[in-house]
């Protein structure tokens, strides 16, 4: 036998068994991406280094070394580029509302994608190199009523999936001036403890005092006397800050302040998001303020797994079986029929005798079957699998037949 290939590491293959969970899960993103008017983008799922290197700052580590880079095929032009896997949609949303010259359209502009994202980390449970997010961006407004609506939004996504006891984490971390004075006290703070800091915390210090406070080693005696962010607002972040805290509790979401939240990309977390208010210029396109979220999915799925989590109701299974094993093509023509009609069904060719095509119907979550006899009765049982009641159909008029039968007789219940 030929060696057998296996999945690149840290990615996940999406099994029949996740799919009614991933599939319920993707329902509610585009349900609520609909009903709070946003449209629709999709980007390529990779773009050259440098767009993502600007959008996230040289000193994040998404860009020293979580990049996935990709090669261009070799002697070709782009071979001299280069390339990455998108790691987070921000900044190939971005690119393209500059190239598109979205800024004369409508203000402020709302949109949503759902795809997936590409960090080259070492993977660990509920980490992966490839994973997928919902993202949503608001470009041309400066807030606060729009940073409340998002947090809102992403509150009402947990709750919709069914996930209980999801908290908002808030924090502000200013504009670029009270930014800057941060970063000064972050740096005294910091710089006569460091050998009470991680080797990367130590580098950080040096690039991005900010980052420190994401270090998951950090010790929590200095996380809490290091200065706080919310301490170095000036005036206008300050009352942005409080505008938000203010509608966030008139929306009734619960949210606690966390000091330590400068928006990492290492972030572990159900999602994130935040403001971004100068990204567009560094990318070259006209300065606008704007704000987006990214939830991840994968773990949002693996969240509703962990909480059993019930799924709405499917429409039932239908199973076409037959008495003779060698009557797949009428099988086939019936389940057609029953298609045309709207439901459910599935059937196949193998020869098998009644009881194993019923039998693998019942494996399959099959909640109906419908019975043929011998080649040329004009009649058809259709059979309750849980209950083993039955009825006997006219063929001619099976289609509507067994729509009502399944319409009034199957209760609702989890799908499987
Ligand atoms: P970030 O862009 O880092 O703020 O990530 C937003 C969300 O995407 C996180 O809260 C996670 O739910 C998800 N996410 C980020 N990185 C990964 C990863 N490597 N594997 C799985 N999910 C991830």
């Amino acid at each position: 036998m030929a060696r057998k290939i296996s999945a690149p590491r840290g990615t996940h293959d999406l099994l029949p068994e996740e799919a009614p969970t991933w599939e319920r899960v993707e329902a509610v993103v585009r349900d609520l991406s609909s009903r709070y008017g946003f449209e629709r983008i999709d980007t390529p799922i990779f773009e050259r280094i440098e767009l993502f290197a600007r959008g996230l700052g040289e000193s994040s580590d998404a860009v020293e070394k979580e990049m996935f880079r990709v090669s261009g095929a070799k002697g070709s032009e782009e071979e001299r580029s280069e390339w990455a896997l998108r790691p987070e949609p921000t900044a190939g949303i971005v690119r393209a509302y500059i190239e598109h010259g979205m800024h004369v359209r409508p203000s402020p502009l709302r949109l949503w994608m759902l795809g997936p994202m590409f960090r080259y980390a070492r993977p660990q449970a509920g980490r992966y190199r490839e994973f997928t997010q919902w993202d949503v961006e608001v470009i041309g407004d400066p807030g606060p009523m729009v940073d409340a609506e998002l947090i809102e939004l992403a509150h009402r996504f947990y709750a919709e999936v069914g996930l209980r006891g999801v908290v908002a984490h808030l924090n502000s971390i200013g504009d670029m001036v009270c930014r800057a004075r941060y970063r000064d006290a972050l740096t005294e703070y910091f710089a006569p403890l460091s050998s009470r800091l991680s080797a990367d915390s130590q580098r950080r210090l040096q690039v991005n005092p900010l980052r420190v406070l994401d270090d998951k080693d950090l010790d929590p005696e200095l996380a809490a006397g290091a200065p706080k962010a919310l301490d170095y607002l000036c005036e206008a972040c300050r009352e942005h800050f409080e505008g938000l805290r203010e509608l966030l509790g008139r929306l009734g979401v619960r949210y606690e302040i966390n000091h330590r939240l400068v928006r990492g990309l290492d972030y572990y977390a159900l999602g994130g998001g935040g403001r971004y208010d100068g990204l567009i210029e560094v990318l070259g396109g006209r300065p606008a303020p704007a704000i987006g979220f990214g939830l991840g999915i994968d773990r949002t799925v693996i969240g509703a797994q962990k909480q059993q989590v019930t799924l709405p109701a499917r429409t039932p299974l239908v199973a076409v079986v037959s008495a003779s094993p060698d009557d797949a093509p009428r099988r086939l023509e019936v389940a057609t029929a029953l298609r045309d009609a709207g439901l459910r069904v599935r059937t196949d060719g193998l020869s098998r005798t009644l009881s194993k095509q019923l039998e693998a119907a019942a494996k399959a979550g099959a909640r109906w079957a419908v019975l043929l006899g011998e080649p040329g009765l004009a009649r058809a049982t259709l059979r309750d699998l849980e209950s083993g009641d039955q009825q006997d159909l006219a063929l001619d008029t099976l289609a509507a037949e067994v729509v009502r039968a399944v319409d009034h007789r199957t209760p609702s219940r989890g799908s499987k």
